[in-house]
């Protein structure tokens, strides 16, 4: 494999021409004519091709890839077993339809789903699109099994953005800013926030809980839902034990407990789920980024009495689990399982964290560096405060840019870098890349 990537796209990060190079901004002006303006790109170099943990611009930069498309190409760009087995179903067949006349391999996701996910039950899934499709499906799934209406979801919250989602989502800009209305029953209850609010997790469990006690009533409520690490919200990790006080309280309430592992699922987090680091067993997960190598699939996993309590024909869509990204799936999960990805996530964020907290030790502007796995993030601070500093953290990320080196920007208050690499990214790939955000942080500082 190494072979491949040295022949064809080249392993190092290497910067050819100024960034965005000629041909891409020619194209981002072409975008323009066609293509909603409210769609904003973040670093607008146009990909041609890309393999392991580098991407390749159309102007022939090679960029190192330190987001993996939002938490996406976990198992890499380009893997060869991925490659083998999306090529081979798009020659057999692209799509039936599961719900007109189905095929082996939605059957053997959900074999899948059911065995990587945490629990030892018996359990059912439904393959949709998206993300926010899988939460939806939660959310319906919820409802209907419990005969109760509200869901409680978390301050800092991101859930996606259908319409039930934006409901679900914390952030009103850029997410839900005069796209109302919104969905009703959603309750949204204080989150452990350890660096800002202080807070043990069980002080910020029973927060919670009272709020919900007080303001909802356990009985009304049909799921709670949470990231067990919020994405987009800011790589906010709940102190240890606010999860478990939650996961119990559900349980002793008949509310359904949804982790939405969107983000931090399948290896991500140095688990195969977020909620594994502190032996939280979920009614129901959600995943889809992580899960299929790139394809869109996303899926609702859960205990089977709840899944199944639905009528026939409730649930499904036209292009749910669809063959080719069913194809991706398994041989993302077996991808995963072979090159032991759980482990190689801890070991990128041993490297990640020890480096960004030497760091912190003397750039004033690291308020917090925290996450687990390849999922670590750093949130920037007007120094000697807590005051988020939205315009380091832009500053940063256009200097990694520059540089020719992909990091994102998250955080309700838009001051959070995070870090999401490939998990099959080399030391040496690793070294480099964070060689440049230390660099960039040391500039904003
Ligand atoms: C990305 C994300 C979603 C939404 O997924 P889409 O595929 O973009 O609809 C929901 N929840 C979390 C935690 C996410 O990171």
């Amino acid at each position: 494999m190494v072979s491949s990537i040295e022949s064809s796209v080249g392993i190092e990060r290497k910067v050819v021409t100024e960034l965005p190079g000629p041909k891409s901004r020619a194209l981002h002006e072409r975008r323009r004519a066609v293509v909603s303006a409210g769609l904003t790109v973040g670093f607008p170099i146009y990909i041609e091709r890309a393999e392991g943990a580098i991407l390749r611009d159309v102007d022939g930069n090679q960029i190192l890839d330190l987001g993996s498309g939002i938490a996406v190409i976990s198992v890499g760009h380009a893997v060869p077993e991925i490659i083998d087995a999306v090529s081979a179903q798009v020659a057999a067949f692209t799509h039936t339809c599961f719900m007109v006349t189905p095929y082996e391999s939605y059957v053997e996701v959900c074999e899948e789903l059911a065995a990587v996910t945490p629990g030892d039950f018996a359990k059912t899934s439904v393959l949709i699109n998206s993300g926010s499709e899988a939460v939806e499906n939660a959310v319906k799934v919820a409802r209907l099994a419990t005969g109760r209406q509200a869901i409680v979801v978390f301050d800092h919250a991101y859930h996606g953005r259908t319409n039930l989602t934006m409901a679900l989502t914390a952030k009103n800009m850029p997410y839900k800013d005069r796209f109302g209305p919104f969905a009703p029953e959603i309750y949204r209850a204080p989150m452990s926030y350890p660096f800002r609010d202080g807070l043990s997790g069980a002080e910020a469990a029973e927060r919670a809980i009272k709020y919900i006690e007080t303001q909802v009533g356990a009985a009304n409520v049909a799921g709670l839902l949470i990231e067990p690490i919020q994405g987009e919200g800011g790589f906010v990790v709940p102190a240890d034990g606010f999860l478990p006080a939650l996961s119990a309280w559900t349980t002793k309430n008949g509310v359904v407990f949804i982790a939405d592992e969107i983000q931090s699922g399948f290896c991500r987090s140095g688990d195969w789920f977020a909620v594994n680091h502190e032996g939280v067993v979920p009614d129901m997960v959600v995943t889809a980024k992580g899960l299929a190598g790139g394809m869109p699939l996303a899926a609702l996993t859960g205990r089977a009495e709840l899944m199944n309590a639905v009528h026939e024909g409730g649930l499904g869509g036209t292009f749910g689990g669809n063959p080719v990204a069913a194809a991706a799936a398994l041989a993302t999960i077996k991808t995963m399982r072979d090159r032991n990805l759980v482990a190689r996530a801890r070991e990128i964020g041993e490297v990640v964290l020890s480096k960004l907290r030497s760091l912190q030790q003397d750039v004033a502007i690291i308020g917090e560096v925290r996450g687990r796995g390849a999922m670590i993030a750093m949130e920037l601070v007007v120094p000697g405060t807590k005051d988020p500093n939205a315009a380091a953290a832009k500053a940063v990320v256009n200097y990694c840019n520059q540089q020719g080196v992909i990091a994102l920007v998250c955080g309700t208050y838009g001051n959070v870098i995070r870090l999401l690499p490939p998990l099959v990214i080399t030391d040496e790939q690793l070294a480099d890349g964070l060689g440049v955000v230390a660099a960039a942080v040391r500039s904003a500082g």
